[in-house]
């Protein structure tokens, strides 16, 4: 069966970023703008929670968005209008400043244009822990933010996260393909690779390190973009 669907996640695939520096930039922005709610200080561990809680959501009717605001507002107090306008103005008026400690993938936005105008339908599998705002903002630093993708997973969206091998049944479903038609593109061996090989899709690991792959298709994204060109992606 030919793929005819490429599923790319973001983070240290299309986006290089340090999670080491982002992180605890993130929560420390994020805090100083939320501090009316809490002490700045309680902040990024109510946010580890409630993230790790989302985390375990495993219930289809509940949304990410709805199982990490369920324990968040709890925890600080308040209303969802009382927030929402704040977190909001972080994500428009804060979150900008992160730009700096990210930038594109080398070869990012080529291989995603060469597979879209060989007429692939693409897709960004990030864990989908962020809302769209956020996700609009990181397409943007990868270089990709004004490209055609099928679907972009955000909490709003999503049911579940990685490493969960349900995140990548809904991907797919809410694509519309089936896993064999489908490949996954990613450097994380522990939520991309493993979940995705074992709800059936195939995988390109992104890794420099091929001792260290845990799929038989694995390299840069750069080698992936020349493996890609050299045909080897329509032969699959
Ligand atoms: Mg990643």
């Amino acid at each position: 069966m030919p793929i005819t669907h490429v599923l790319f996640d973001l983070d240290d695939t299309l986006l290089k970023n340090s999670t080491q520096q982002f992180l605890p930039a993130y929560l420390r922005l994020l805090s100083q703008h939320l501090s009316r709610f809490a002490p700045a200080e309680m902040i990024p561990m109510i946010v580890m929670e409630c993230t790790a809680e989302m985390q375990t959501n495993n219930d289809p009717e509940v949304t990410n968005f709805e199982a990490f605001y369920r324990p968040f507002l709890a925890q600080l107090g308040v209303t969802f209008d009382e927030i929402q306008p704040w977190v909001e103005s972080f994500y428009l008026q804060v979150y900008p400043s992160l730009k700096e400690l990210v930038e594109p993938a080398p070869h990012g936005r080529e291989v995603v244009t060469y597979l879209m105008d060989a007429g692939y339908t693409v897709a960004v599998a990030t864990n989908p822990l962020f809302p769209e705002i956020a996700v609009e903002q990181r397409l943007d630093w990868a270089g990709v933010g004004d490209l055609p993708f099928a679907l972009v997973t955000t909490m709003e969206e999503m049911h579940f996260s990685k490493p969960n091998p349900r995140y990548f049944e809904e991907t797919l479903s809410l694509l519309g393909v089936s896993a064999e038609n489908a490949l996954m593109v990613g450097d994380d061996p522990e939520r991309d690779i493993l979940p995705a090989q074992s709800v059936g899709l195939h995988t390109w690991h992104i890794t420099e390190n091929a001792s260290e792959a845990e799929s038989p298709l694995h390299g840069t994204l750069t080698d992936f973009y020349q493996w890609v060109k050299a045909g080897k992606l329509a032969a699959l």
